[in-house]
């Protein structure tokens, strides 16, 4: 079989393991969900220990099934934000990990966005919003008295969730994260490549020890000797979003790739060119030893395929996601009928919290597939926003978008954004397009695999090109347009 490299993706609900071989081919997986805790409405939180438990489930799992002696490499790629503190003499955390989703520090947000929101957005790329890890980092140190204490002896460790199964695979010996994981936290610099102590003393993270960052392609340690039957490189460390990035061989600044999943998640690679846009996230996409930090520009939106899941499970008006599909390609056109989803506000490029979900333009002869359907076509107008909002010298550069996630099994979506963009979509053969990126990077990192050979490797399962006249899908996204604007403030 040759050698492997096994990419640990490390999600919001489970965590994953696959073996990747040399053709880039999955060879053995596993997956394991863990508990979400919600102590209070708004409120997101995991349990470290369980997080770490189910990694090792799908660890042993995986290694099960392959020779475990061909294993080279470990990646790791994570939930982004989720903050973790613990105390480096026990190993244990002094609170549950907060997750990105949790709002308990919305309000804390507000008031500094007031007053900082320039400087903040100048130093990280960042909006100082309760989803990034800084004011979790505080609110543990406030409400935790345990924290406090440990603090004071320089005792109480961060990280995301990278940092804290690093921390683990490496039998407590490595604290440290990559640059896409640490521009994430609101506390590191991404001009100048570092931890800011302005930024610590901000927020209010102080006393905290904070993580070694090194670059995302660079040995990270090894596992301990029991995991894996002897000692593994750990050789990769990328935030989800710019594991995918990678994953769909998006190396060379303008690179574009969309994920439909829960949310969407758009990132362009802008190489070693920081650029900072007003409506848009500044993020490190990655950094390979001895070279520059490597930027991209990301716009999410908070619900795209969630839309579906709430149509199906919340509204009961579809069996399954996949039924959606046929139920839009029902009608000859939307009949006028927009969904503009901000069932939990609007983020990129309206940042919305008022905003509120919306149907618009129903009449007596709306049926549920124009429902249905103005759901599916909502995920490619906020797909078009984001892409609108990017700046004109990168935008004009676009010539294709590839697209990963659940929600580009549907056929009629890939079509539909594809005209609503008038350039082709491209869908990728993977569908783990996360762990697969991180697996590659690790298998560069310890020289067993090229970039050439990755970009050779690289399926588009089926592209999808522009078949819609470009006056009719200007017209459909100047209405969603005016859609949004009525949605906007709703809730205030
Ligand atoms: P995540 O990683 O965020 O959990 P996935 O990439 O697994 O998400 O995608 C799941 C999402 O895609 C769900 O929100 C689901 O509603 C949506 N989805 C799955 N299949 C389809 C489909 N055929 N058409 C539209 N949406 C779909």
């Amino acid at each position: 079989m040759g050698k492997l490299v096994l990419g640990l993706d490390l999600g919001t609900t489970g965590n994953r393991a696959i073996a990747f071989d040399a053709s880039f081919r999955p060879v053995a997986q596993a997956y394991a969900e863990f508990t979400q805790h919600f102590p209070r409405p708004g409120w997101v939180e995991h349990d470290p220990f369980e997080i770490w438990d189910t990694v090792l489930t799908c660890i042993r799992r995986v290694s099960r099934e392959v020779n475990a002696a061909d294993i080279a490499a470990v990646a790791v790629t994570n939930q982004r934000e989720t903050t973790v503190l613990w105390d480096r003499e026990t190993g244990r955390p002094v609170h549950n990990a907060i997750v990105w989703q949790c709002r308990r520090t919305a309000e804390r947000c507000a008031e500094l966005r007031a007053k900082h929101a320039d400087e903040v957005h100048r130093r990280t790329g960042l909006v100082i919003d309760a989803y990034f890890s800084a004011t979790k980092i505080a609110w543990v140190l406030e409400n935790v008295p345990e924290a406090r204490a440990l603090a004071g002896q320089g005792r109480l460790l961060f990280g995301t969730v990278d940092t804290w199964a690093i921390w683990n695979l490496t039998g407590e010996r490595v604290h440290a994260t990559d640059p896409s994981n640490a521009s994430r936290t609101l506390l590191y610099n991404i001009v100048e490549g570092r931890w800011d102590e302005r930024l610590v003393e901000l927020f209010g993270a102080n006393g905290v020890v904070l993580p070694e960052v090194r670059p995302s392609l660079s040995l990270f340690g090894t596992t301990q000797k029991e995991i894996l039957g002897r000692e593994v490189p750990i050789a990769a460390d990328l935030g989800d979003q710019q594991a995918a990035l990678f994953g769909q061989g998006g190396f060379s600044p303008r690179s574009l790739k969309n994920t439909y999943g829960t949310g969407l998640f758009l990132l362009v690679n802008t190489g070693t060119r920081l650029a900072l846009s007003d409506k848009l996230l500044t993020t490190v996409a990655w950094q390979k030893e001895g070279q520059p930090l490597q930027y991209a520009l990301e716009g999410s939106a908070f619900v795209g395929g969630a839309a579906i899941q709430w149509l199906r499970d919340g509204l009961n008006l579809i069996e399954s996601a996949a039924e959606s599909e046929a139920m839009a390609g029902s009608l000859p056109d939307n009949e006028g009928v927009y969904f503009v989803p901000a069932l939990v506000g609007l983020g990129a490029p309206h940042w919305d919290s008022s905003a509120r979900g919306m149907f618009l333009g129903l009449t007596r002869s709306t049926r549920r597939e124009h429902l249905v359907r103005a759901a599916l076509e909502a995920m490619a107008f906020q797909t078009r926003d984001v892409i609108e909002a990017l700046p004109r010298e990168v935008r004009g550069e676009i010539r294709a978008l590839k697209a990963d996630g659940g929600a580009t099994a549907n056929n009629w979506l890939m079509q539909f954004q594809a005209d609503i963009l008038g350039i082709p979509v491209e869908r990728s053969a993977v569908a783990e397009t996360t762990a697969l990126g991180a697996a590659a990077a690790a298998g560069m990192t310890v020289g067993i695999w090229s970039q050439e050979e990755f970009l050779a490797s690289q399926r588009v399962d089926r592209v999808f090109t522009p078949t819609m006249g470009r006056g009719r899908a200007e017209e459909l996204y100047a209405r969603w347009r005016e859609a949004v604007t009525r949605a906007k403030g709703w809730g205030a």
